[in-house]
């Protein structure tokens, strides 16, 4: 070993930041400071014994995995905890305090056998958790708030967690843009069939890390053993399937799984960033993208008004934390972008009222969210409109820029045209200026095909009204 406590609190700190929102890493692990490190015991200090409660509630899982990936299974964790007495003459002290949940393996009680299978989770240095699913317990139904914006993705979620493999929804195939809580519900359904059924073999892996897997077992000669690790799963859950574009060989190996684990009657579970058939779009093969149709295709939109409260409420009611409900709504209307801002703006009250000491009033609550809203907030110009729609549409602002009539291209750079005249106060001229020197005409031209074609075509419009969620400035 021999790693100082510096370093590996800074690779524990890498893997905790791929596990958990950028605000809770922000707010829950930059204010935490390694100390030591004496064997298999790293001691970090936190800054309060709330802080303490709170990391030991709601990230000792994350905690747990990056220790024991650095400093192997017998890893342990201490904290030391700034206790503050009040009062001028206490100053606060150090209390050291062990982790008290999900106790860590160790001599008494060791890590669970390896299976006989090699798992190709191995290859990340987490061997002695191959026996897992990789699965988050904090996502369940139970903390999954119902609304009209996920209802039908819900019920699918829990028919399937009952009887997984045997419902016809199956792949069952759950989308809709970011932080809008399809991780949550796959690894629910995932935690669900689990507590029904612990012997059923249940895989969460991200795209990325499927990938990843795929090129280590092709690098390393063990592709075989690679199939034949998820051969062996009942429920195969593969997240963001949209970062598998363009990854060639990974959605063949893919494909040639998802037919075998189908025929078997094993369930298998997808999410997207978009619907099936803008994949396309993005380099997915064709037979990959006409197999996600079998089942059922359920989309996540925007939670209303009703259900941004309800999740509220929901997550104060798990801290054991009260507001005042005028702070509720106001934190409500003003966050209507995504769950996961939402959550990020809550957590961020949370740790400020903890860290000053005051209660979560509205003027706290417009404090937080100022300082949040300014890192989150954009201005809206001619270049971040042509950024956001070519990342949109998976093209290089150069291809909105350029003369190419490529249909996918003239859609997006009329919807930018159209972004640019009604969010910017450029001329007409100047946007087709700033369009490869296109003329005035063809920018009104755009503007008018895009409103014609909102109002034709649902999906059109779907498309646009996204991008403008994307471009928008929110206000405070
Ligand atoms: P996505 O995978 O779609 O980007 P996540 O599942 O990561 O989104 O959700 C972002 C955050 O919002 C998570 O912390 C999740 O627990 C929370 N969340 C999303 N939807 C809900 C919901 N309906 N009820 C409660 N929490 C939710
Ligand atoms: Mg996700």
């Amino acid at each position: 070993m021999g790693l100082s406590h510096e370093k590996v609190w800074e690779n524990c700190l890498r893997i905790i930041r791929e596990d958990i929102g950028e605000q809770a890493y922000r707010t829950w692990f930059l204010p935490i400071k390694p100390m030591a490190i004496h064997g298999d015991k790293l001691t970090i200090q936190v800054p309060s014994e709330y802080f303490y409660d709170y990391l030991e509630e709601h990230y000792v899982h994350v905690l747990k995995k990056a220790v024991v990936a650095e400093i192997g299974p017998l890893a342990k964790l201490e904290y030391s905890v700034i206790v503050d007495q009040g009062g001028d003459e206490k100053r606060p002290t150090l209390v050291q305090y062990p982790t008290q949940k999900a106790p860590y393996y160790s001599k008494k009680n060791p890590a669970p056998e390896k299976p006989e299978y090699k798992s190709p989770f191995d290859l990340r240095n987490l061997g002695h958790l191959a026996h897992q699913s990789y699965l988050n317990p904090k996502y369940t139904f139970d903390n999954y708030i119902e609304g009209t914006c996920n209802q039908l993705a819900r019920s699918a979620g829990l028919a399937i967690a009952e009887k997984p493999g045997i419902t016809s929804f199956n792949p069952l195939m759950i989308y809709g843009t970011v932080g809008l809580g399809k991780t949550h519900l796959v690894q629910a359904i995932g935690n669900e069939v689990k507590n029904n059924d612990d012997n059923k073999f249940v895989v969460y892996v991200t795209s990325e890390n499927f990938t990843n897997q795929v090129y280590e077992a092709l690098k390393n000669r063990r592709i075989e053993e690679f199939n034949h690790f998820y051969l062996q799963v009942d429920i195969l859950i593969i997240d963001d399937i949209q970062f598998l574009a363009g990854k060639e060989r990974t959605q063949e190996i893919l494909f040639h799984i998802f037919n075998q684990l189908h025929g078997n009657g094993k369930q298998i579970v997808f999410t997207s960033d978009r619907p099936p058939r803008d994949l396309m779009n993005i380099e997915l093969q064709d037979r990959l993208i006409s197999r996600f149709k079998w089942g059922l295709t359920a989309d996540i939109t925007s939670p209303d008004l009703e259900t941004r409260v309800a999740i509220i409420q929901k997550k104060l009611e798990d801290d054991g934390i009260e507001i005042p409900t005028e702070v509720i709504e106001y934190v409500a209307h003003t966050v209507d972008t995504s769950v996961r801002d939402l959550e990020g703006v809550i957590i961020s009250l949370i740790g400020h009222a903890s860290l000053t000491r005051k209660n979560i009033d509205l003027e706290l609550a417009k404090q937080t969210l100022k300082n949040i809203v300014k890192e989150i907030d954009t201005e809206v110009d001619i270049d971040f409109i042509q950024k956001t729609v070519a990342d949109y549409f998976k093209l290089k602002v150069d291809d909105l820029v350029a003369k190419t009539r490529k249909k996918e291209m003239v859609k997006a750079r009329q919807i930018a045209m159209y972004f640019c005249k009604s969010l910017t106060d450029h001329s007409l001229k100047s946007i087709g200026f700033n369009f490869g020197g296109r003329d005035h005409t063809t920018v009104i031209h755009s503007v008018q095909s895009v409103e014609d074609q909102m109002v034709t075509n649902n999906t059109y419009k779907a498309h646009v009204d996204e991008i403008k969620k994307k471009l928008k400035i929110k206000k405070i």
